[in-house]
């Protein structure tokens, strides 16, 4: 599942995020909005982006799919001209499984006995390598390396309906999911049973729409009915929407890294804000770990709710110590040594009048290399600061993710090697702390983490994955998903 984007500069030191999926059913301007809502959701993935959409008149479905941001993508009128009808998926792809070949764009697109069906997929199978084997040994041929293909070959293979068939797919896939599915009569969307990956419903106009995170909503004047529920599958078409629970129930545990970084602060997720729940652990960290100093400095932009929760309750004065550029584009962004070394200050500059002569607090949500941090404290430090103290929003990042998010293997997480202060040294800053775990659920409203029950996945800082990882048991003998290499 692991995966090297040559997008991403290694001074990007965070886990990635993860996918950003789209639906909507009955809107004259399906297209334009899902293109909007994807707008919206970049910040989930920037590998590549696609709509499919379906056309009643002429009973036509139309996709267009490819690499890049989505303004990109999307931008040319003649392209979104052909996006015809009254109902579309959407995807914006971080790849997490399969690799970078243009054909793992999704929305992925299959004929079957009942029409067309499309599908879109955030998240990980963590059974995908086992299925994709057994269905491979049965006769399958598949298309791309992603898991999302291993649905549409289980959908393939059962009988009934497409509520049907998808009900037996969705009975042997493990792992975290929020799926969408668009067919010439229905749009459906699906969150796995423990709910660890966002899907929320909403409502413009008599049209409904699905979306990884509200903002999407927001961009197109949409209201938010509802988070689509753990374990819950909906189903939207001419009779209205109905919703059935095909899991057994089981404890939800939602992502709590979609708070810490992954969800954009103006998104409200499970009913919660973000840019709340940010300022909160901002100041639950400095309650924890408080300290002489005289700038708060957040390591833009995900740093910014906390760096304000933390100067609040501390009472030193946050400034914007380091300016972000917004207009770094892949472009820059080369394999070289030469670059990777500029990388940083491409991203990152100081603000000299700011840091010169100052005992400096820098509030950062996560260290998984280790690499930017370093350069970081190093670019503070030259600015003039006399002292550079690292506040941390999450638990150490111990462990690797399997849910969807793109991450380094554990051996290679600073975290997973070192202690604290050999971290502290390597990075090179006066003090180094990272909010506790129980600190962590103290901010989000609990008494602490209750380890017999907790109320999040956070096993990339604990370990305790609530889904097992079938893949990772019993390895699938084929590793290789497919020898082809595309030129583009
Ligand atoms: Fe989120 Fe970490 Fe759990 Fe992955 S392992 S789903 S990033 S909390």
């Amino acid at each position: 599942m692991l995966t090297t984007n040559p997008f991403q500069s290694e001074d990007d030191d965070h886990f990635r995020e993860e996918c950003a999926v789209f639906g909507i059913y009955g809107s004259s301007d399906a297209a334009k909005h899902g293109a909007l809502c994807l707008h919206a959701m970049q910040h989930r993935g920037q590998e590549g982006t696609g709509l499919v959409t379906y056309d009643e008149n002429g009973d036509q479905f139309h996709a267009h799919r490819d690499h890049g941001h989505v303004g990109e993508v999307f931008g040319d009128p003649n392209v979104m001209a052909q996006l015809t009808g009254n109902s579309a998926i959407g995807h914006n792809r971080y790849s997490t499984t399969g690799d970078t070949l243009k054909r793992n764009v999704q929305p992925l697109f299959a004929d079957f006995e009942f029409g067309g069906l499309a599908i879109a997929h955030n998240g990980n199978l963590t059974n995908a390598g086992l299925l994709r084997e057994e269905l491979v040994r049965n006769g399958a041929i598949f298309q791309s390396t992603t898991d999302t293909e291993v649905i549409v070959h289980l959908m393939a293979n059962n009988r009934g309906s497409v509520v049907d068939r998808l009900a037996a797919t969705l009975s042997r896939i493990e792992g975290a999911y929020s799926l969408v599915c668009l067919t010439r009569k229905k749009l459906i969307g699906v969150r796995d049973p423990m709910g660890v990956r966002p899907l929320v419903l909403g409502r413009i106009g008599d049209a409904y729409i699905f979306a990884s995170e509200t903002v999407a909503l927001d961009i197109v004047g949409a209201d938010k009915v509802r988070d689509v529920e753990p374990g819950e599958v909906i189903v939207i078409d001419e009779k209205g929407l109905r919703s059935f629970f095909p899991f057994p129930t089981l404890k939800p545990r939602f992502c709590v890294f979609e708070y810490i970084y992954f969800s954009r602060p103006d998104s409200i997720v499970e009913g919660r804000s973000v840019y709340e729940a940010r300022r909160r652990i901002g100041e639950e960290l400095a309650r924890e770990a408080p300290l002489e100093a005289d700038v708060v400095v957040p390591v833009p932009d995900s740093g910014v709710p906390s760096a304000v929760g933390y100067a609040a309750e501390s009472g030193i004065s946050f400034e914007i110590g380091i300016v972000r550029s917004h207009y770094m584009g892949r472009t820059f962004i080369e394999p070289s040594d030469e670059i990777r070394h500029l990388g940083v200050k491409l991203k990152h500059n100081a603000n000299r009048p700011v840091l010169e002569g100052k005992r400096v607090v820098l509030v950062d949500d996560s260290i998984v290399r280790g690499t930017t941090s370093k350069k970081i404290v190093e670019m503070v430090r030259s600015a003039g600061a006399t002292e550079v103290h690292m506040r941390i929003t999450s638990p150490p990042t111990t462990h690797s993710c399997f849910y969807g998010v793109d991450t380094p293997e554990r051996d290679q997480l600073m975290a997973a090697k070192y202690t604290i202060e050999e971290m502290r040294r390597h990075i090179g800053c006066d003090s180094l702390v990272f909010i506790s775990m129980d600190g962590l659920y103290r901010a989000m409203g609990f008494e602490g983490r209750d380890n017999d029950n907790p109320h999040y996945c956070d096993a990339c800082f604990s370990g305790d994955y609530p889904i097992r990882i079938a893949d990772r048991e019993t390895p699938p003998i084929a590793r290789q998903l497919s020898l082809l290499k595309d030129a583009s």
